[in-house]
């Protein structure tokens, strides 16, 4: 579930609450979850939080040696304290999310992940549902998974230029729903976030990327960025980690029948098998209505 801005403004809050805490040790729940093998979790024990990152969807906790034990082994781990930092890096897919709880809280089937800190506090990554997508890698740079190598440029970052969206958007033609929802295009942005940036822009999402004139390009950049800034904004307000019920701003995704602001058309919706999407025909496909993508094998 969580996109770009549920996980910037998670990012935030984590680095708060985390930066200058020292790690006294980690352990998974769910064995699925656990990516890398080297280095293993025990060697994050006795390291301070140096950072909190988002690249893309994927959250990053850098984790530098503990100033207290570099010099000597570390009095908690086995494992020698390299003086290379390591990053922790958790990518929720859909059902994913980070909670605080005492260390002595116990932990059950929905926890992916409990990282143990100072002062007998967890963060805990929880999986609200029994089946396992979410990944955690620990590593020694964030460019060693292979996810966050091919990321595109981020949207709140000062690469996601016009002319480099331009560029994006002429590489290769496909429909602007799946032209947004590629990490490797532009990074952070999902089934949601998608529906609504093509709303702003008044674009169909099944419109050519390679197809677009140079003032449809220019709105679909501009309501790329205001979509995310001003979902972040509403995000920030709550003053705790977003939830999905927060998405209360939509004005599309997920509002079937419910009048388009702008022109009060009821929303409709395409199903694929295992995702949907959902716009104004009126707003984004001059009055026509989308056809249906279930039995489609190969969405173009
Ligand atoms: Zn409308």
């Amino acid at each position: 579930m969580p996109e770009l801005p549920e996980l910037e403004v998670t990012k935030d809050r984590l680095r708060l609450a985390l930066a200058g805490r020292v790690v006294a040790g980690a352990v998974v729940r769910s064995p699925v979850a656990l990516k890398t093998v080297t280095p293993p979790l025990e060697a994050l024990a006795g390291r301070h939080i140096r950072s909190v990152s988002r690249l893309g969807k994927v959250i990053c906790i850098a984790c530098d040696c503990s100033p207290s034990t570099s010099s000597s082994p570390s009095a908690t781990s086995p494992f020698p304290l390299s003086t290379s930092p390591l990053h922790l890096c958790i990518h929720l897919m859909l059902s994913g999310r980070f909670a605080f709880a005492p260390t002595r809280a116990p932990l059950n089937r929905l926890h992916a992940l409990a990282l143990h800190l100072d002062r007998d506090e967890d963060l805990r990554v929880i999986e609200d549902t029994t089946r396992h997508r979410l990944s955690v890698h620990l590593v020694t740079d964030p460019r060693q998974i292979d996810i966050v190598a091919r990321l595109g440029p981020d949207p709140l970052g000062r690469e996601f230029t016009l002319a480099r969206f331009r560029q994006a958007l002429g590489r290769r033609s496909r429909t602007l729903k799946r032209f947004l929802t590629d990490q490797s295009a532009i990074a952070g942005i999902g089934n949601c976030f998608s529906d609504e940036i093509l709303f702003e822009a008044r674009l169909s999402p099944f419109a050519l990327s390679a197809g677009l004139d140079p003032e449809e390009v220019t709105r679909l950049h501009a309501a790329t960025k205001n979509v995310l800034q001003d979902a972040i904004v509403h995000l920030r307000a709550l003053d705790r980690l977003p939830e999905r019920k927060d998405r209360t701003f939509l004005r599309v995704h997920d509002r079937l029948g419910q009048p388009c602001p702008t022109c009060s058309t009821p929303v409709k919706r395409v199903s694929y098998s295992e995702s949907t999407l959902y716009y104004c025909p009126t707003c984004q496909t001059p009055g026509r209505e989308l056809a249906d993508r279930r039995f489609s094998k190969f969405l173009k």
